[in-house]
């Protein structure tokens, strides 16, 4: 619901600032960073602030893969620099197989002309770099904050604030998250299915070293992916049945070790050590649309994607670049950022990208989960072909890229 905004007299002006971004996560600090460095009066409005970054500390449990394009937008914001710097695990492979078929894949950069396919990075430390920028940009902290309502008016939207303050920006972006309130707010439904599944996450040391690759494999159950870390450890991200997801996280360290170790294949020989373990609910969420009136969704709050693939910030950050697109063809062109005929573009294009991807992503988790005999036969006829079929192989690794 769009709830009506009571609106202070001494507020009727044109908005001072631009953009009021709600949601202060890679994405949303990513894209509040991204518009003030191009010109556009933004506030950043988040519930929590982020906890800092230290070098000292434990890796956090929540990492991700950032693809060529992200690494390319955050350099561009001037982050990458102190990430890199900080804690990121290149990896120049990828090895995918089946637990049923024995079929695999591989990708390799070298192969394909570059020195790494991505870099595995956590989640407070890519949040933490882009907000000490933030200031500097000219950005508005506003942190704790929660909108409770809004209203879009001919010339701006009004933002009621919890703490009783008032905001009116020409653009509300809603970059909050999986469950975002403010699509909720805005009506805006979503479709996608819920796996009934969690992702275990767990930070690993193996026999082996991890040989700057990451390693998914497919079994009944879900997939199961050891991602390399910056120290030597591998990342676990482990799709699981909810049942199965608790059971294993209520194991003591050695067994739980051990139960990795054989889904794993032993890959990476025997698990030695393991961190503190967690479990994220796994869900497909799309947006019907991107855009209300003077708003528009991007990163998880438009769609909440499988990790399988390890591309739902990466799609995110893509989502970034298409809105600093939009909103600067529409400056230049002297029309107003807010207005919905400008916003389509953005929405049209974001929403049937993220879309193919994500339906992609369902579709190979719907394939893994075949049983059949029959099925898995020609599922592993078919990744075999794959892996000799240069010129899709490589059409497949740009895509991932952001190419
Ligand atoms: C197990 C797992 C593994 C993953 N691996 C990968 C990977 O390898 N590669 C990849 O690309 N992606 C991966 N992802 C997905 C990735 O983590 C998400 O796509 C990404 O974190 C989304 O970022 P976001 O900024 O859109 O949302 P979030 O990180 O959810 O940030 C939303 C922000 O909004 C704030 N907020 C919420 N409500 C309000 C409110 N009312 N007012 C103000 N602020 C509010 C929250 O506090 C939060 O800071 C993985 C996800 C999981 C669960």
């Amino acid at each position: 619901m769009n709830l009506p905004v009571a609106e202070a007299p001494s507020r009727r002006r044109a908005p001072a600032l631009d953009v009021a971004v709600v949601g202060g996560g890679m994405v949303g600090a990513a894209t509040a960073l991204a518009l003030a460095r191009a010109g556009f009066g933004t506030a950043l409005l988040e519930a929590r602030a982020p906890a800092p970054w230290h070098a000292d500390a434990e890796v956090d449990l929540r990492v991700v893969g950032l693809a060529p394009s992200a690494v390319a937008l955050l350099d561009e914001l001037g982050v990458w620099p102190s990430i890199r710097a900080a804690r990121v695990g290149p990896y120049a492979h990828m090895h995918v197989w089946d637990a049923e078929s024995g079929a695999a894949i591989d990708f390799d950069a070298a192969r394909e002309g570059h020195d790494r396919l991505g870099y595995i990075v956590e989640n407070n430390l890519v949040q933490w770099m882009l907000w000490q920028q933030l200031e500097r940009a000219g950005v508005r902290r506003l942190c704790p904050a929660t909108v409770t309502a809004f209203e879009a008016r001919e010339d701006r939207i009004q933002l009621q604030l919890a703490d009783g303050e008032q905001l009116a920006a020409g653009l509300l972006v809603a970059a909050d998250g999986a469950a975002s309130p403010l699509r909720q707010l805005a009506g805006i439904a979503t479709h996608g299915r819920d796996y009934a599944q969690h992702a275990v996450v767990a930070h690993l040391s193996t026999e082996r070293p991890h040989r700057c690759t990451a390693w998914q494999r497919f079994l009944r159950s879900g997939p199961l992916a050891l991602l390399p870390l910056a120290d030597g450890r591998s990342s676990l991200v482990w799709s699981l049945p909810e049942a199965e997801a608790q059971r294993v996280l209520a194991l003591d360290d050695a067994a739980f070790a051990d139960e990795v170790g054989v889904a794993s294949d032993f890959r990476l020989g025997r698990i030695t050590a393991t961190s503190a373990r967690a479990a994220f609910p796994l869900r497909l969420r799309l947006a019907e649309r991107y855009l209300a009136e003077r708003m528009v969704l991007l990163g998880d709050a438009a769609h909440a994607v499988h990790p399988l693939a390890g591309q739902g910030v990466n799609l995110g950050l893509r989502d970034v670049v298409e809105l600093r697109a939009t909103l600067l063809a529409a400056r230049a062109a002297g029309r107003d950022i807010g207005a919905s005929h400008v916003l389509r573009r953005y929405a049209r294009r974001r929403r049937s990208a993220d879309t193919l991807d994500a339906l992609g992503f369902d579709a190979l988790a719907r394939i893994y989960a075949v049983q059949s005999p029959a099925l898995v036969a020609a599922r592993g006829l078919g990744v075999r072909l794959l892996n000799e079929w240069q010129p899709l192989k490589r059409r497949l690794a740009d895509h991932a890229a952001g190419r």
